[in-house]
């Protein structure tokens, strides 16, 4: 069975060939006359045979080419009378390659309705509390007032939502330069950016410091949020 968990289909590379974009790099058969029919493929307007007789609009199921085998969208791949035109697509590796890694459900929905649906992620629950793991413990377990904290947060990989991942980490300097705590983590699920995830080590440092510490960011408008909400000196 084909499964998203809800996440729906991959939309990015239809929009484009949709909108016929120039920037977008296209199959070298794909012209403007497909849209209309991709179109039509993708929000379930083709009636072949089998759906016309499930409507109760005609008698007979069967291909009106060929006469042998139920007049599917899946049979209009496969049918022998029309094996001719479909030649006239000739067979891209990659392409290939990528449709053979398919769950049958997942093929069957690109061949018949041009979808492509999301992964699967429901095997790969978010984390709903954020982690935080400290490399250097401080002394006492929290960090000090007059120590200088430096803070950051960032994201790899992408470009989807479902791909990238955020992290963030924090040091924190006594004044003669040692190195008194540092720490890394991942902010909870609902954080799915840069600047999310800067706003998130900021706050790991004040939930985890004395009022009064320098805390260096580098991310200017989590500084600037900040410092006009709160009335802090970073
Ligand atoms: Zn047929």
């Amino acid at each position: 069975m084909l499964k998203s968990h809800g996440r729906g289909a991959i939309r990015s590379g239809v929009r484009k060939a949709m909108k016929g974009s120039t920037n977008g790099k296209t199959h070298p058969l794909w012209t403007n006359k497909h849209r209309a029919s991709l179109r039509s493929a993708i929000n379930n307007g083709q009636w072949p045979q089998a759906r016309l007789f499930r409507a109760g609009l005609v008698d007979c199921t069967k291909c009106r080419l060929c006469m042998r085998a139920n007049g599917t969208l899946l049979h209009r791949h496969l049918c022998t009378v029309t094996s001719q035109a479909r030649k006239s697509c000739k067979p891209d590796r990659r392409c290939d390659a990528f449709i053979s890694q398919l769950t049958q459900g997942a093929n069957h929905l690109l061949t018949t309705r041009g979808l492509l649906a999301n992964v699967d992620l429901s095997e790969h629950q978010p984390n709903f509390e954020g982690l935080l793991t400290w490399d250097v413990l401080p002394n006492g377990g929290t960090m000090s007032s007059t120590d200088t904290i430096y803070c950051d947060g960032s994201m790899v990989d992408g470009p989807s939502k479902a791909l990238g991942r955020v992290g963030y980490g924090f040091a924190a300097y006594d004044k003669d330069g040692v190195l008194t705590a540092s720490a890394h983590g991942t902010p909870p699920w609902w954080i799915d950016s840069v600047p999310g995830a800067e706003t998130w080590a900021l706050y790991q440092v004040l939930l985890h410091s004395i009022p009064g510490a320098t805390i260096w960011s580098d991310c200017l408008s989590v500084v600037n949020r900040f410092k006009r909400q709160n009335g802090c000196h970073y």
